[in-house]
């Protein structure tokens, strides 16, 4: 019992008072971005501009329609028997649970029915008209499957994430009770949720702000090229390796409760397209020295996200490899060994730094005349700061004083000579 359901003896995000504010607090900034940033004006120091809609109009059967077809299109993909069948990591009860592999299958086959859809003269547009309204559907189906989660949970004999058991409703509602919800033996619903209608979603959403763009202005600025090229290929290198998602903390060590529900349907893809966004309201043409800037600043941003993230899962899969064996590591009593050359021998979390530059220059796209379209910088440094001290925190735990020696090897986290 104790394995399948250990007691959360310690809080993450400020308790239960941390998780109810978050709740409040996340789709609120969805929304507020929404009114804030339209084309009137982006800015936060002016809001009044802001005029809210009656409440019929945050809905519509057609958003209802889009959405639940788009989640039960991704949900055939995933349920169908194409790819590889790959096994997660040791879970605490010595099991290996099975993934099916087919994420990047799922990204291509939903770019053809898309290219299908526009060819045969579908408003694709229609996801900024809409924009409101598929917000809220995807706010109502997060919070629905967090609730069927919670629910779910208290099923017999499944393994609970040993940070979603504290007994107090409203904070293992917000992290999530099960580990590992599933619908038979492959459907595996946080595997799913993060990588699938969200992400794939997220680059079609952009698709939808660029056709819009052409259509109120007749053709499409460099930076709108830039941008969806940018998310486009983080999205495909998401998907390519979606193997390396087993070993993230989402899946090994997080429940699948309303952080990861909403995060993964409602706030990656209705906040993460604001840039997109903001550039149909206030199209931005670079010169080609900005354009260059910017480029130089993804690529470099994407070659140290990849390279490490690589780096890493390779060694992880095989140390043996003849890349792992040209790195030097450090043994540690649990067995597992640290890399402290290459990547990780310069930076605690290089691939965290990437991910960072990339999304400055993902908001560098918008211009320079407002704050607000430079939101998701700002926000991901912080979760990823945050994220951070999550992991150190549980690499202290399963390293003990092999982490403090691997620290005073490698000093920083994420920024040379500042942090
Ligand atoms: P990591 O992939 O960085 O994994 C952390 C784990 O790696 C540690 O717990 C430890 O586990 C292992 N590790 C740490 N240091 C070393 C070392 N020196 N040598 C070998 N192994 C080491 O963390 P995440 O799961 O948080 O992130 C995965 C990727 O996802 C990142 O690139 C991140 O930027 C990205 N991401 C993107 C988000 C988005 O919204 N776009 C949100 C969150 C993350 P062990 O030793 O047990 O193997």
């Amino acid at each position: 019992m104790s394995t399948l359901a250990p007691k959360t003896t310690t809080y993450e995000w400020m308790g239960p008072i941390g998780a109810f504010f978050m709740m409040i607090g996340l789709p609120t900034v969805v929304y507020a971005l929404y009114f804030v940033c339209n084309p009137q004006s982006c800015s936060i120091g002016d809001v009044s501009h802001i005029e809210l809609p009656a409440p019929s109009r945050w809905l519509s059967v057609e958003a209802i329609v889009v959405v639940l077809g788009w989640i039960a299109f991704q949900a055939i993909i995933y349920a169908i028997d194409v790819g590889k069948i790959v096994k997660g990591t040791k879970l605490r009860d010595g099991n290996r649970l099975e993934y099916r592999i087919n994420a990047f299958f799922a990204f291509v086959a939903s770019l053809v029915v898309y290219g299908i859809l526009w060819m045969l003269g579908v408003p694709v547009s229609f996801v900024y008209d809409q924009y409101l309204q598929l917000t809220t559907v995807a706010v109502l189906i997060s919070v629905l499957l967090a609730v069927a989660m919670y629910a779910k949970s208290f099923g017999r004999d499944l393994m609970l994430a040993e940070g979603g058991n504290s007994g107090n409703i409203v904070y293992d509602f917000f992290v999530g009770r099960e580990l590992n919800p599933r619908i038979g033996r492959l459907f595996d619903i946080k595997v799913f949720c993060e990588l699938r209608p969200g992400l794939i979603g997220w680059v079609l959403l952009n698709f939808g702000m660029m056709a819009k763009q052409k259509e109120l202005y007749g053709e499409i600025s460099n930076s709108m090229y830039l941008i969806c090229a940018f998310q486009f290929i983080y999205v495909m290198d998401g998907l390519w390796f979606e193997e390396s998602i087993l070993t993230t903390m989402d899946i090994i060590h997080d429940g699948f409760g309303f952080m990861l529900a909403f995060g993964d349907l409602a706030w990656v893809p209705f906040t993460y397209t604001l840039q997109a966004r903001y550039l149909v309201d206030h199209p931005v043409h670079f010169s080609y020295e900005l354009v260059a800037i910017i480029l130089a600043l993804e690529i470099t941003g994407l070659v140290i996200f990849r390279g490490a993230n690589s780096q890493k899962d390779g060694f992880r899969r095989d140390p043996k490899s003849k890349s792992s064996q040209k790195l030097k590591t450090l043994e540690t009593k649990r067995g597992t060994k640290l890399i402290i050359s290459g990547f990780w021998g310069f930076l605690r979390h290089p691939n965290y730094t990437g991910d960072i530059l990339m999304a400055l220059a993902w908001c560098m796209c918008t211009g320079f005349n407002n704050i607000l379209p430079y939101f998701y910088v700002i926000y991901f440094t912080v979760l990823l700061i945050h994220r951070e001290s999550r992991d150190e925190h549980q690499c202290r735990k399963k390293y003990g004083s092999d982490w403090d020696k691997y620290c005073s090897i490698v000093k920083y986290r994420m920024f040379p000579l500042l942090y």
